[in-house]
This record gives C-alpha cells, structure tokens and sequence, in this order.
C-alpha cells in the first residue's frame, strides 16, 4: 500500500492511507542506505507486517523542522503590531523559493491600519502580486490555494497564526497551542512535526520554520530566488549580473525609475553582502 507519513515518534511512522492510519516501522534496509522516512514522505508500506517497505523520491527536505515534500509555505504577515517588516518578508519569500516550495504571503491585521496606513500598504500588497507572488488575506482565499496540498505556515510571533489556524479549523489550532503549552513546561524539549489533514490538504505544525536562514544559498542562488532580480536578469548586459554596479543593468535600471521596490533591492542588496562577510 502507498500512503503519506503524517507523524514520527521514536521509530514509529504513523501512515495516513484512504482516511486511515497505520504505525509503522522502517525496514532495517533504510539504516543501511543510511535514509531515514520523514513526515510528508510517500511511502510503500506492508499493513500486515507493519513496515514501511520504500521510500519515494522527494520533491524536497526540509532540515528544521525535519519534513519532506512540502508543497506551499503560508507567510503570514503582519502589517501592524508587530509592524510590517519587509526584511523578514523578503528573507522568507528567498529561501523557501531556494528550497523548491511555493510560498503564498498572507497577510493579516488589515484591519488596524487607518486610511493612509492602509493605502501605503496597499502598494506592497499590489507589487509583490505584480511580480508574480500569491498573496491572501481572507481564510477562505487562502484554502482555495491550499487545497490538496502539504502545508506549512510561518510567520514572526504575534503575526496571528494561532488565529489564522484557528479560523481554518478549530481542532487544528488546539492541537497547535498543547504543544506550545507542553514545550514551556520545559519537559518536552524535542517535540516532533505532525501532518494534520484537513479536507484534502496537510498542514503541518512548525513553529522552528520562523528560525529559517540562508544557510548554505550563495549570492546567486539568492538572485535566482528573487523573483524580480532572476526575470530581470535576461535584459542585462551580462548574462552573470549580480545587479550590483554593472553597466546595462536591467534591474538597476528599474529601480532608478520605482518599477523595482527600493525596499526589495535594499534587501537584496543587504543578503548578499551578508553572505560575502560569512
Ligand atoms: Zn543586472
């Protein structure tokens, strides 16, 4: 049979297969290959004997948390208390795009934001949906883009994910909110990545996904994981350009005339010079 882990506690494998589950465990054939089974795996598996039997190929993995084949990453965004932050915005949308994951920024708190705030936030709403990132701010809007997929959310404490969890299914936010409970307790140090299906989509619980860095990305993988600075790129003179000083540059060119957000080059900018100092 072939099914979806969905949950790993020690060396047990829960197997989410036609609205059922199976515990499992790995065939001493892994240990050997040195591979282990991760939550979001697809994998073959004996119901008789209780072992997973195969692996399938992953789309992608995930170190911390420690997950595979994630679909869809939901930024979620805050665009007051804490206040909008471009950097950890544009940070995010980078390495999950690196690691072959679509993310769809959502963004909450519109609603505390008076006309003015509004309308200069409405103007980074608009450009990050110009240059081709899905963007959501209603719950409803967001599982029409989710569906059937695997899920993770991230987002700066106080964005509103335990809300945004909560609206999409109440049970999901309850489950979330006993892991946090347990883990200030200081008892449960290592907690595990769980696979909650809701419908047809997984979503996974991870609250380590917001410590995510560029880790071993160079300046190029971080260009190429730009949406404006990789589709650019074709129109500068050189075919390396890092959109630094070059002659003929496309992007330099745009940001002179606010077709590029400053902000977004700024921060462009400011990854790759970071990556330089390591
Ligand atoms: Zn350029």
């Amino acid at each position: 049979m072939k099914g979806i882990i969905v949950k790993n506690i020690s060396n047990d494998y829960t197997i989410s297969c036609n609205n059922k589950t199976y515990v499992c465990k790995p065939r001493g054939k892994f240990r050997i290959n040195n591979m282990t089974p991760l939550v979001g795996d697809t994998v073959a598996f004996d119901e008789q004997n209780h072992y997973i039997t195969d692996i399938y190929p992953r789309k992608n993995e995930l170190i911390r948390p420690s997950i595979a084949n994630v679909d869809i990453a939901v930024i979620v965004t805050s665009v007051k208390h804490p206040n909008f932050d471009t950097f950890l915005l544009d940070k995010t949308l980078t390495i999950i795009s690196y690691n072959n994951i679509i993310p769809i920024i959502y963004f909450t708190k519109l609603d505390l934001l008076n006309e003015i705030e509004f309308k200069e936030i409405k103007k980074y709403i608009d450009y990050y949906q110009k240059i081709g990132y899905s963007v959501a701010s209603t719950p409803n809007d967001l599982l029409k883009l989710i569906a059937n997929k695997t899920v993770v959310f991230t987002g700066q404490s106080g964005a509103g994910k335990s809300t945004l969890l909560n609206k999409i299914d109440p049970t999901l936010s309850l489950k979330t909110d006993e892991i946090s409970y347990a883990l200030g307790r200081g008892k449960h140090t290592t907690r595990h990545t769980e696979l909650y299906k809701i419908g047809n989509t997984y979503i996974a619980d991870t609250p380590g996904f917001s410590k995510i860095d560029f880790h071993d990305m160079k300046p190029i993988d971080i260009r190429d994981n730009m949406k404006e600075m990789f589709d650019n790129l074709e129109y500068c003179k050189y075919a390396d350009c890092m959109h630094t000083k070059e002659d003929g540059c496309m992007v330099l060119e745009k940001v002179e005339k606010n077709e590029i957000l400053i902000s977004r080059y700024q921060n462009y900018r400011q990854f790759i010079s970071g990556w330089l100092l390591c």
